[in-house]
């Protein structure tokens, strides 16, 4: 039983994919109540359901509370812009390193279309310099975003830190909302 309808959303992609391999690290960005990371530790083999199979590593974080989940570590009440919150997931995960980066983030919506947008924008673009300090090169980044007027600023900025962009309308996402994701594969580590 998923904590939220939203799991499906990630299965959909996940189960076209095949982002989340047992033994990788991932990173949920806006994870209350905890459904994403549901599916994460399931697919990564975090909680070590399957002995076989290599052990990933699950972390959820979340302005809100996350209520607890086996084979996840979650950093509730911390903001994913908080630098105080990167150097946390710079010791949380193996080698430091991410191999992806989920984010379901969502603003409180003002029920301001644009505002909302550009709100949500502003949180991808901060998930890019997040990439910079903890995605592994080659890993990829799954956000959502409202669509609007800056979409294309967003997928400018991604396509250049990263292989391949695409984007997602899952069938579990409602039809008439401009909610849509995108998958950005291959990153590419920028030259420091
Ligand atoms: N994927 C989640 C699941 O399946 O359970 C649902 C996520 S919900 C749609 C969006 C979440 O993003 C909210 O819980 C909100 O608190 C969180 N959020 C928004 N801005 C954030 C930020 N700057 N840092 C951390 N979390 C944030």
């Amino acid at each position: 039983n998923f904590r939220c309808r939203s799991a499906f959303k990630l299965l959909e992609i996940d189960d076209k994919f095949r982002l989340l391999q047992p033994g990788c690290s991932v990173v949920d960005c806006g994870a209350a109540p905890g459904a994403w990371s549901q599916v994460a530790v399931q697919r990564v083999n975090s909680d070590g359901t399957d002995t076989e199979l290599p052990r990933g590593t699950v972390v959820g974080i979340d302005l809100l509370n996350i209520p607890p989940l086996e084979g996840a570590h979650f950093l509730s009440s911390h903001n994913v812009l908080d630098p105080a919150t990167h150097a946390k997931l710079l010791e949380l995960l193996p080698n430091g390193q991410a191999h992806i980066i989920l984010s379901d983030m969502a603003p409180n919506a003002s029920g301001f279309r644009d505002m909302d947008h550009e709100k949500l924008i502003t949180l991808c673009l901060a998930l890019i310099d997040l990439a910079a300090k903890i995605l592994q090169p080659g890993g990829s980044l799954v956000c959502k975003y409202w669509d609007g007027i800056l979409t294309h600023k967003l997928q400018e900025k991604l396509s250049s830190a990263f292989g391949s962009v695409r984007t997602l309308k899952p069938n579990a996402s409602r039809k008439d909302s401009a909610e849509r994701y995108f998958l950005a594969r291959m990153y590419k580590k920028p030259i420091k």
